[in-house]
């Protein structure tokens, strides 16, 4: 029985691989660090390198493998497993699944990393057993996807979910996507340090200051650490941040009227309940009651697995459907 699954998750900076058993456990991971300015054959190298050793580890010959489930950011062809254009790699038109698929010997699938940490939290984490779910990453930047009817949704252009691209402050600040006022360019982990360096240059000081002076970027624990400590400008943007997710999320209720809606990433992760909370108010009071009032808003629970877990997850039910078709 070929039930092991191979899951890579493609960070800009590092490789997460990990061998999921049956049941959809993880039985062991390996790690490896990219290095993304790199020509492509050697950043594939390092990817089929971490996914070797995590066999190893697991003491699982290729050969007995049944698939590969890779994530990655940027835009997928998941029909083809063509990374068309990495977002944090310098992949380009690279034949990702193809090349995965002849080096391991086995079916390999690849999707986005967002798409699937919103699969995995989906089957194996704080939706499971929903049928429409809205999954929303706030970290670095802001992400997610949609399940609806029981399946990821990527629509007829193949790349549907862009939930951090929604637009919540017209003519508001500029996003890497190059429009004004995403979400993302307002409510991310990176926009909220944006904001706090101006108005530090504009004479600000308080607990947030003192740590910027320390050290170049800060984590979603530095901002709680700075939020805890009462630092009033820290307070303002994570709560203004909060309000902005939640007004993304109350139209996207409001659009797919979910079963159940899963916050996750590194800022929520951070500020836990009281972030979720001041999202979850906001989100329902702008929220047609019909669309609001059965519709669960929770944490999400598998953290950095989400990604790996979803796309072997994925990897296996296409292998699955494909078996079928070919009997
Ligand atoms: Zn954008």
């Amino acid at each position: 029985m070929k039930e092991h699954i191979l899951g890579i998750d493609l960070g800009g900076t590092k490789v997460l691989a990990a061998v999921l058993d049956a049941r959809g456990n993880i039985v062991v991971r390996a790690r490896a660090k990219t290095r993304a300015w790199r020509e492509d054959d050697e950043v594939y190298a390092t990817i089929a390198g971490a996914g070797r050793r995590a066999l190893e580890a697991a003491g699982i010959e290729a050969s007995d493998l049944g698939a590969v489930g890779v994530a990655a950011a940027g835009p997928i062809d998941f029909d083809t497993g063509y990374i068309i254009e990495g977002a944090n790699l310098r992949f380009k038109n690279f034949p990702l699944g193809p090349r995965l698929a002849e080096d391991f010997g086995c079916p390999a699938v690849v999707e986005n990393d967002v798409n699937a940490g919103a699969y995995g939290e989906f089957k194996a984490g704080a939706a499971r057993g929903a049928r429409d779910v809205l999954v929303m990453f706030i970290g670095t930047g802001i992400g997610g996807g949609l399940i609806l009817n029981g399946e990821l949704y990527r629509g007829f252009s193949k790349a549907a979910g862009e939930i951090g691209h929604i637009i919540v402050k017209a003519g508001g600040p500029r996003c890497g996507c190059g429009n004004r006022g995403c979400l993302e360019a307002v409510a991310s982990r990176t926009a909220m340090t944006r904001d706090i360096r101006k108005a530090i240059k504009r004479g600000y000081r308080g607990p947030v200051s003192r740590l910027l002076a320390k050290q170049d970027q800060l984590s979603g624990k530095d901002l709680k650490s700075a939020y805890d400590a009462g630092d009033e400008l820290v307070t303002k943007i994570v709560h203004r941040a909060a309000k902005s997710a939640g007004l993304g999320i109350g139209s996207l209720l409001n659009i797919f009227g979910p079963e159940m809606v899963v916050l996750g990433g590194g800022v929520i992760e951070a500020f836990g309940d009281d972030f979720v909370n001041r999202v979850e108010k906001v989100g329902r009071d702008i929220a047609f009651d019909i669309n609001s009032k059965d519709a669960k808003i929770t944490r999400a629970e598998l953290g950095d697995d989400a990604g790996v877990i979803g796309a072997a997850m994925l990897a296996r039910e296409a292998t699955n459907v494909k078996g079928k078709k070919q009997n």
